[in-house]
């Protein structure tokens, strides 16, 4: 109800003065013009600026409009905004009339912050399509509520002069849309239209530039026509073809040596994605934020998309169109869906340069569709699914990158400035100061010198961004990762402390610094494979945590990994190792047949296990998914990292969850295995009755959905025993196998009716993608108490 004159108590309608300082990202998101409208409307006088910290802002006016406008100020924000904290100081009247937003040089030094890229919002994209606008079909228009961010900044301040608009001169009605505080666009850095801004233009592999007519209508033509087009897009090229033509899905594969591995679908709009896709209301929540991330779905039968795209799995990832030039694409109806995937070979960073591209790709597309906006940060799609019921990020990138998260939220933690490197594979690396974790985009794996080179090149972008000259540097305790010895060397030239964290540590630590909690809890860290503190290779581990340090209490089984990392990309290795460690005789011939090897090749195997040549020790779990995958789907060889064992969890997919008879139950010893009194969960029992399935013909999808509930079973059974001796009732989920939903649910139901507190892992990532993340918890926990000893002594 609006209040009315006679409601106004005198002492309502008494003139009082507040100053206002708002943290969080509240700059380059229209929140001053939000602020100067919301003034106006509640009649307040006063000013607005950016400032160091975020936004100040002092108000005068009535107390009833004052409180209202305070209130309105958290509940009524911009939608790309987000508030981290109001503080609200009294300030003495000074009878200033109007509201004015003031130059930020006024209040000093200028923010650090800059914005993540957000997804065209509705009113541009009515601009886009609507054929009276003076922006129709213009690829680029934006907003203060939409547009790139973080892909176009060289550094700080976030203004126009440092981002790759600076080339772009606007055009007199631009810059009065740009100048005027009710304007949408009042201080958009990438405002734009035809007249001033980028364009668009096709390309051929010979370099020479396409008079085609309209760019937009000539790619899609090629598009329909079954051609590969490599199209810019705002962290990347995206490669793309139709994504319902099964012969173009196969030839982009073949070309771009990608073969398994799901790609990633676009299409028009939500009711779009619900003809390809089961979408829950869940589901659809990712789907449609602005930072719109690719989201991991049920895929419809007979939905029309190619079997290619996404084969032996019963998931899409599906995402919508974020920049005007990909609605454009859709706009015609020619196409109705596109793969877009990642310019790049696999793992390698993803081209963002026209020449770059025009290098790389040439081999790949069959045409580009350039623009002449430049991409200065890399950023890779980010991708996202519900896993038991919530949206979790799987990984961070586009739309959530430079965004920071808490560091353990409401415990008093903070962290000297510092650097966490990450792991290997999938690496992120993440910069901490204080309260806040600023994780880097996700860079891919570590293992060339252009991955190196990527990590290098946005190191020194988040540093200059944040204005963090890290202090100490925290890595992973794997002395062959690359992002260790480069950690080490980077500390050694500048004399910073080196801090090293065991890779389970750091995962469950991440989730409990999610979440604010120091700890102690029960950790489960089901992941691939991380270097464990005895130099066996851990990744089915409970650990007593705290955020400074853990104890070993439980681990699967370990089991010979035959060749090393050559058993990850050969799961059949993999069953081999872990049938010889159960007790089978592996050159049977049952068991050779099962294999799908060939009676040599197992024996050599069998000669590298007895000998322990090249054969390091795994308690991993992600590698005990994959070789029993490997026996039951028969899956040999991956393309790519954990194939077998996402094969083994889709297969399962229309399983009940509940196994009321034959899960494969593992068994939990105490102090054996000769591992310093910790206990083991045995898998031999597990490994005979998945055998004894097979042989009497038990389909495939059941043996999975019996194996499931038998990990599940055996990690509930550890974590209650931990629970008996330590007392502790918190358990905290971490690692990558929490990318497996069906792990995820069976484990969270089940501990929860045993009367657990679990923690997931929400805004980072379970698997390595959130390591860094992790080790900042953990480096700041330590040297936290470090100090407090310090100050003791
Ligand atoms: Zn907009
Ligand atoms: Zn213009
Ligand atoms: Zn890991």
């Amino acid at each position: 109800m609006e209040p009315t004159e006679a409601m106004q108590t005198h002492e309502n309608s008494q003139l009082i003065r507040r100053g206002v300082l708002v943290r969080g990202v509240v700059q380059g998101v229209g929140f001053r013009p939000f602020v100067y409208r919301l003034a106006t409307e509640e009649g307040l006088s006063g000013f607005i600026g950016n400032d160091t910290d975020g936004v100040t802002l002092e108000i005068e006016g009535s107390a009833m409009r004052v409180e209202a406008f305070l209130t309105r100020l958290s509940t009524d924000a911009p939608p790309l905004a987000r508030i981290d904290s109001i503080a609200v100081r009294e300030l003495t009247t000074n009878g200033e009339t109007g509201f004015r937003i003031v130059a930020s040089e006024i209040l000093g030094r200028v923010s650090t912050g800059i914005p993540a890229d957000a997804a065209t919002c509705v009113d541009c994209l009515r601009e886009l399509m609507d054929a009276g606008d003076r922006r129709y079909r213009y690829p680029f228009l934006n907003c203060t509520n939409c547009g790139p961010r973080f892909t176009i900044t060289r550094s700080i301040p976030y203004d126009r002069p440092q981002t790759s608009m600076a080339d772009f001169r606007m055009c007199a009605a631009c810059q009065a849309e740009y100048d005027d505080p009710l304007n949408r666009r009042f201080h958009a850095q990438p405002n734009a239209c035809w007249d001033c801004g980028p364009r668009v233009w096709m390309v051929g592999v010979d370099g020479v530039a396409m008079d085609a007519g309209d760019a937009v209508d000539a790619c899609v033509n090629r598009l329909v026509a079954g051609e590969i087009m490599a199209i810019k897009g705002v962290g990347g090229f995206h490669l793309s073809v139709d994504a319902t033509n099964e012969a173009a899905v196969a030839r982009l594969r073949e070309r771009k040596q990608r073969y398994g591995k799901p790609l990633a679908v676009m299409v028009k709009d939500v009711d779009a994605a619900r003809a390809v896709c089961v979408l829950t209301v869940e589901d659809e929540t990712p789907l449609m934020t602005w930072a719109r991330p690719i989201v991991l779905a049920r895929k419809k039968e007979s939905c029309g998309i190619a079997e290619g795209v996404a084969p032996g799995v019963p998931w899409l990832g599906v995402f919508l169109p974020y920049a005007p030039l990909q609605h454009l694409l859709f706009a015609s109806g020619q196409v109705k869906a596109l793969v877009m995937t990642s310019a790049n070979l696999s793992e390698e960073p993803i081209a963002i340069d026209n020449d770059e591209a025009r290098e790389r790709l040439s081999g790949i597309a069959d045409a580009f569709l350039m623009h002449d906006r430049e991409i200065l940060q890399r950023c890779d799609d980010s991708v996202a699914a519900v896993v038991d019921g919530a949206p979790q990020l799987l990984r961070r990138a586009r739309g959530y990158v430079p965004l920071g998260v808490e560091l353990a939220r409401g415990s008093q933690l903070e962290a000297v400035p510092l650097l966490a490197v990450g792991g290997h594979l999938k690496n992120v690396f993440a910069l901490a100061q204080g309260r806040m974790v600023y994780q880097s985009q996700h860079l891919g794996d570590l293992e060339s010198l252009t991955g190196l080179e990527f990590f290098k090149e946005s190191l020194a972008h988040l540093m200059r961004t944040f204005e963090i000259e890290p202090e100490t540097v925290v890595h992973d305790l794997h002395p062959g990762y690359l992002s260790t010895t480069w950690a080490k060397e980077w500390a050694g030239e500048r004399g910073l402390k080196a801090i090293a964290v065991q890779h389970h540590h750091a995962h469950v630590a991440g989730c409990m610094a999610e979440h604010g909690v120091t700890g102690p809890v029960i950790g489960l860290a089901l992941d691939g494979t991380g270097f464990g503190t005895n130099g066996h290779i851990w990744g089915g581990e409970v650990l007593i945590t705290r955020l400074d340090g853990f104890e070993r209490w439980a681990h699967l089984q370990y089991v010979p990994m035959p060749g090393g990392d050559a058993a990850v990309k050969e799961p059949w290795r993999m069953a081999l190792g872990a049938l010889h460690a159960a007790g089978f005789d592996v050159e049977s011939e049952q068991i050779v047949k099962l294999l799908g090897a060939q009676a040599s090749e197992v024996r050599v195997m069998k000669r590298m296990i007895q000998r322990e040549i090249n054969s390091p020790m795994t308690s991993s779990l992600g590698r005990l998914f994959d070789a029993v995958a490997a026996v039951v789907l028969n899956r040999r060889v991956v393309d790519y990292e954990a194939q077998a064992a996402i094969e083994l969890e889709g297969i399962a997919v229309d399983e009940p969850d509940r196994i009321e008879q034959g899960a494969y139950w593992p068994e939990l010893h105490s102090g054996e295995d000769g591992s310093d009194g910790v206990a083991v969960i045995k898998t031999g029992k597990m490994w005979k009755a998945v055998l004894e399935d097979m042989w009497r013909g038990v389909p495939a999808r059941r043996i999975s959905a019996r194996f499931h509930a038998g990990v599940v079973e055996g990690f509930i059974n550890a974590a209650g025993n931990a629970r008996i001796e330590t007392d502790i009732n918190i358990i905290a989920l971490s690692g990558g196998c929490m990318h497996n939903r069906r792990l995820v649910r069976l484990l969270r139901a089940g501990l929860e009716e045993e009367g657990f507190e679990v923690l997931q892992h929400r805004r980072v990532s379970p698997g390595d993608g959130g390591l860094s993340y992790g080790q900042a918890a953990v480096a700041a926990a330590m040297m936290g108490k470090s100090e407090l000893a310090g100050e003791a002594n």
